[in-house]
């Protein structure tokens, strides 16, 4: 019986390793990725983080508030303190590497990457978390970059005096709205729905705000006009009616998130939403390989929910990889 990799722990800090068959390869450097990747080390898997960043979408978020043990922290400190605790373990990692498929080899794993490296490995954590909704109305495409924004925790110091629409009355909206009361002279939030969907803390905090922030439910946007840059929004109400046409020069889009499963179309179950599939061990349809985070059909997307979850993918992974003895 060939020897048990994962009893010899890495070197440290090494990148990618190419011909290398790891133990344990983690797509995605989120909550749920970053807390695999300790989890994996402590068990001595012979492990690969691949990501295209670290952090994931906490590097959007401005205030974190129900992460345990922080009262407060914003959601980049979040990132640098997972990062420097994945940092502490003998894993490989690679950032700034997007996986674009994944699939058997043999008895492995084999993924690949934009820039054609293969990565080889007997069991594998998918967890590559959501990507923004687009809106898909003329002159969302033409001007993103000039006044369209996907991250308004990124964007909204940009727009400092300036009118602003956002797009989406749930979570992601109200925050962006909270973040751009602070900033902007005047928000405009315009939803197809006929009122919040966000947390009550939230919506409070706007309606202190008054007559800055103003409302449009149950209106849709017909197109984002401008030149060079964001001009104006032109929207109606659902199911017909006159058109308004909201002077504003940023448009924050918020209207919901994609899960990032492209790498594993084909190949893992997904649901309707394009979730992966996993069961309560965050095991996928395919063994061997594990899922965890947002990009799974678990319920509720949280960074406490994600980390967990990624906690338990590596446990599950460990206990295949004991189970195979090859
Ligand atoms: C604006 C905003 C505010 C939020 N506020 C809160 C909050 O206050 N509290 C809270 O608990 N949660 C909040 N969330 C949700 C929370 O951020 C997520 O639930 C959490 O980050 C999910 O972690 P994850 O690791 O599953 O995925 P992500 O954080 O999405 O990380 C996925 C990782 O995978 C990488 N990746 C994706 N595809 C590939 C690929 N093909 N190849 C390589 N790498 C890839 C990404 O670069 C990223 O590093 C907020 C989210 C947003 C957008």
């Amino acid at each position: 019986m060939e020897e048990l990799k994962f009893l010899v722990a890495p070197e440290t800090g090494k990148g990618l390793r190419e011909g290398h068959l790891y133990d344990l390869a983690i797509v995605g450097g989120g909550p749920a990725g970053l807390t695999a990747g300790v989890y994996a080390a402590r068990k001595k898997l012979d492990t690969l983080l691949v990501s295209r960043d670290i952090g994931g979408q906490t590097l959007l978020t401005s205030d974190i508030e129900n992460y345990m043990g922080y009262h407060y922290i914003s959601g980049k400190e979040l990132a640098a303190k997972f990062e420097e605790q994945v940092k502490a373990y003998p894993i490989d990692i690679a950032v700034g590497e997007e996986v674009v498929s994944l699939g058997k080899g043999g008895e492995d794993f084999v993924l690949t990457t934009a820039t054609r490296k293969e990565i080889r490995a007997r069991a594998v954590i998918v967890a590559t978390g959501k990507r923004s909704r687009p809106l898909n109305v003329p002159g969302e495409r033409e001007l993103v970059g000039r006044g369209v924004s996907y991250c308004a925790v990124c964007d909204a110091p940009l727009f400092s005096g300036k009118d602003v629409a956002v797009i989406g009355a749930g979570n992601s909206g109200a925050t962006a709205v909270v973040d751009l009361i602070k900033i902007a002279d005047r928000v405009y939030v315009v939803d197809i729905m006929p009122g919040w969907r966000a947390d009550p803390v939230l919506v409070e905090r706007i309606a202190a705000a008054g007559a800055k922030v103003k409302a449009y439910f149950g209106h849709e946007v017909v197109r984002i006009e401008g030149r060079d840059r964001v001009e104006g929004i032109v929207i109606r109400p659902r199911g017909g009616g006159e058109e308004v046409r909201l002077p504003v020069q940023g448009v924050f889009i918020e209207i919901g998130l994609i899960p990032n499963s492209d790498l594993a179309k084909g190949f893992l179950a997904l649901n309707e939403a394009g979730e992966i599939v996993v069961d309560c061990r965050c095991r996928t349809s395919v063994p061997g390989v594990f899922a965890a985070g947002d990009v799974t059909d678990v319920p509720e997307k949280q960074v406490i929910i994600a980390a967990g979850e990624g906690a338990k993918a590596a446990l599950s992974a460990y206990a295949y990889l004991i189970g195979q003895r090859r």
